[in-house]
């Protein structure tokens, strides 16, 4: 390491001399070993290469707020605000959700505990979380940046998904699902298409899994928690035991809402929506769940519909059951290539 390293002015107009340039990349950082210094300050790193420092990897615990540079405002949902960041060492970009919440300080651990829970998911088909903060009356989530943005968000761009993409899509979020419930044990309970994440290069991931649940649970939070209830299976609006099969429930809604383009529960006033909440709940209860058009839809995707939304959720299949149905395969031989399409029907992606 050079001598007096810490007070290099960085800034320099004219070339820095080859003795210093060696230790500089292109952004200006300056690098000797293990020593990084930037216009942010100084750094160790454990690694001996010239080069950027190896990317952050889930499980690191390298990530704090005070590394990352905020991009932009990328969402809003009714628990808090979602930002782009980058960080400043790796150039990395990740989604760091906030969510403000004054709460006492063993809810808070209680909080923090099953934020850990989710941290340590390894499956390709859930949004990773790298790393959650409580801090200033606020829990921040550093979560992988998926740059499509989410279902709601491109199905606002296409209006309804074709069924051999729908197809694809199915499969990402089933093995997603089979994850959570026979190797996590974990219900999802808020599945709606701003939970399902796309990128360029074809993912669908789900995310928010527990976030919910938190919310929900948390005894200063429990009145002020506003979710969307439209995707609630029926046995959880009228406060039976539920399981498993909430969340299949919710996907079928989810799926069908795909396909035709709108929410599948049709509200009686056609341009105001839904506007009476206990309206939309006493449809869900009391009527026949709904059913994609036989002349508009395959028989096998009809079917594969109809087995995610039946009422009693005993009749209903579960995740690793709906990935052997008909539906999930009937558009094989096509080889759909869901990356193009995000990428050129949605272009451009939500959040690039
Ligand atoms: P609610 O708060 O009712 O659950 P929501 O799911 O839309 O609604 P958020 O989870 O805060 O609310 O997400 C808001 C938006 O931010 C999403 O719709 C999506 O567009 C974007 N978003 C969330 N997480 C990510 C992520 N990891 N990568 C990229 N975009 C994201
Ligand atoms: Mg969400």
């Amino acid at each position: 390491m050079p001598k007096g390293g810490l007070g290099l002015n960085l800034k320099l107009s004219v070339p820095p001399p080859e003795e210093v340039s060696k230790f500089l990349s292109q952004s200006g950082t300056f690098m000797d070993g293990d020593l990084l210094v930037n216009r942010d300050g100084v750094r160790i790193v454990s690694q001996s290469s010239y080069e950027a420092p190896p990317p952050i990897k889930p499980l690191d615990n390298q990530l704090s707020l005070a590394d990352v540079d905020t991009i932009k405002v990328i969402g809003k949902g009714n628990g808090g605000t979602v930002q782009l960041v980058q960080h400043k060492w790796t150039g990395q970009f990740f989604a760091l959700k906030v969510i403000q919440m004054n709460i006492e300080e063993s809810v808070r651990k209680q909080i923090a505990q099953e934020l850990k829970i989710n941290q340590s998911s390894q499956c390709p088909h859930i949004v990773i979380c790298y790393q959650s903060f409580y801090q200033n009356g606020a829990i921040s989530i550093i979560l992988e940046y998926m740059d499509g943005g989410s279902l709601a968000d491109f199905l606002r761009k296409v209006r309804s998904i074709p069924e051999p993409f729908l197809a694809v899509i199915s499969k990402q979020v089933l093995r997603g699902l089979i994850y959570l419930h026979h190797e996590r044990h974990i219900i999802h309970r808020d599945l709606k298409p701003s939970n399902l994440l796309i990128n360029h290069q074809g993912e669908v991931k789900i995310t928010d899994f527990g976030v919910s649940a938190i919310m929900a649970s948390s005894s200063g939070q429990a009145n002020t928690f506003v979710g969307t209830y439209n995707y609630m299976s029926p046995e959880r609006i009228t406060g039976d035991r539920y399981g498993n099969k909430s969340d299949i429930w919710s996907i079928g809604l989810v799926l069908l809402e795909c396909a035709t383009g709108h929410f599948p529960y049709k509200p009686p006033n056609q341009e105001e929506g839904w506007t009476n909440f206990y309206e939309l709940m006493e449809a869900v209860v009391d009527d026949a769940p709904p059913s994609a058009p036989s002349d508009q839809f395959s028989s096998e995707f009809c079917s594969f519909i109809s087995a995610c939304v039946q009422k009693d959720p005993k009749d209903r299949l579960s995740a690793s059951e709906l990935l052997d149905h008909p539906f999930l395969s009937l558009y094989d031989d096509l080889n759909v290539d869901l990356a193009s399409y995000f990428r050129n029907v949605g272009s451009p992606l939500a959040n690039f």
